[in-house]
């Protein structure tokens, strides 16, 4: 069997580069050989070819092949797995308008792309941002692909919760189980730890450091990272890249769940069509999003202000003729 078909785009960018070298080694397929394709814009098709260089000098047992394209429709050809990660950041002034309008330019094209080219079985995380909102935009414009192929990361922003919920408790990190990032991958997303465990027990922590410390440390890591690092948080988005995509093939345990944007099906009475961050399980095959969790008023009106923020973006980018 010839190896899976990876097309990672913004290959060049910092997250491309924490994240390819993994996929190689077998961090997100296992024992799986790799066959990786990798998109980027005509002025960092050079830098690309530069890591596929490195990639090929690492001589990884499971790394097949690594191609370079400056066409969608090349890269995207045959692929099993497409990481989206490259995106147009806001740059200064830019408003929010513009930004949509601009990856609308990326994504709507590359969904086309996929929809015309990738295998039949492709599955799709869009890492770039605005994710949840590129996601929908690209799945809009591949309708021959189920929706539900396309996945929007917010993997980092559970695996922080994860974190600071094991720091704040002393349990170790893989004890931690059944906590849940909804809705947007922005500040308003609600890191929620009413269903979560540590050692399979439920959790107590006071409300008052949930609402005053844990959620605004999640929600606004990546610009302390900014801060403190001088640069985003690549590694760290890589790794959550990583693990999003291998408990989506490989599925996830049993007694937990993980967080990913998926198409909603007005599940939690979030509007049917966008995508939102829920808590999702996969026995291999596809997403599943958690049924039957009680929400608290409490998460009820951070649910709802998070959707609120995702139905803003869907109508943006409805407005411009973009989905
Ligand atoms: P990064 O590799 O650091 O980031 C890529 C995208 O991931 C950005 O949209 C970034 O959002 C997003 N992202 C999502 N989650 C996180 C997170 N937790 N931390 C940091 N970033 C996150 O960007 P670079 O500028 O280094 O590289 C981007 C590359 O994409 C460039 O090489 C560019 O040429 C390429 N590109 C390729 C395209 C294509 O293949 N057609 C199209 C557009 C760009 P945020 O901006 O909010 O940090």
């Amino acid at each position: 069997m010839p190896g899976m078909r990876i097309t990672v785009t913004g290959a060049a960018g910092q997250i491309g580069y924490a994240l390819l070298f993994r996929i190689a080694s077998g961090a997100m397929l296992g024992d799986e050989p790799v066959r990786l394709r990798l998109l980027e814009v005509p002025a960092a098709v050079g830098a690309a070819e530069g890591t596929a260089m490195e990639l090929v000098d690492c001589a990884f047992p499971l790394l097949e092949s690594v191609d370079v394209f400056d066409d969608a429709g090349t890269a995207f050809d045959g692929a099993q797995i497409a990481l989206l990660v490259g995106a147009r950041p806001r740059g200064p002034g830019m408003e929010r308008s513009d930004l949509l309008e601009a990856n609308g330019a990326i994504f709507a094209p590359q969904g086309a792309a996929i929809n015309a080219r990738a295998a039949d079985d492709v599955r799709v995380l869009v890492v770039g941002n605005p994710a949840n909102t590129n996601a929908l935009i690209a799945a809009s414009h591949a309708p021959d692909v189920p929706a539900d192929r396309f996945s929007a990361m917010t993997r980092l922003d559970h695996n922080r919760a994860v974190a600071q919920l094991a720091a704040r408790t002393g349990a170790r990190v893989g004890d931690v189980s059944r906590v849940t990032i909804w809705g947007n991958h922005s500040t308003t997303q609600f890191p929620d730890l009413a269903h979560a465990r540590i050692s399979g027990e439920p959790v107590a922590v006071d409300s008052s450091w949930v609402e005053d410390d844990f959620i605004p440390t999640v929600a606004r890591r990546g610009a302390a990272i900014i801060e403190a690092r001088g640069a985003s948080s690549a590694a760290s988005a890589a790794n959550a890249a990583i693990d999003h995509v291998r408990d989506w093939v490989q599925g996830t345990s049993p007694h937990d769940w993980t967080s990913a944007g998926v198409i909603s099906d007005g599940a939690y009475g979030v509007p049917e069509g966008i995508v939102s961050s829920f808590p999702v399980t996969s026995d291999g095959t596809g997403w599943r999003i958690v049924d039957g969790l009680e929400i608290d008023a409490f998460a009820r009106s951070r649910i709802d202000a998070s959707v609120a923020e995702l139905l803003e973006e869907r109508d943006a980018v409805r407005s411009l003729g973009l989905i």
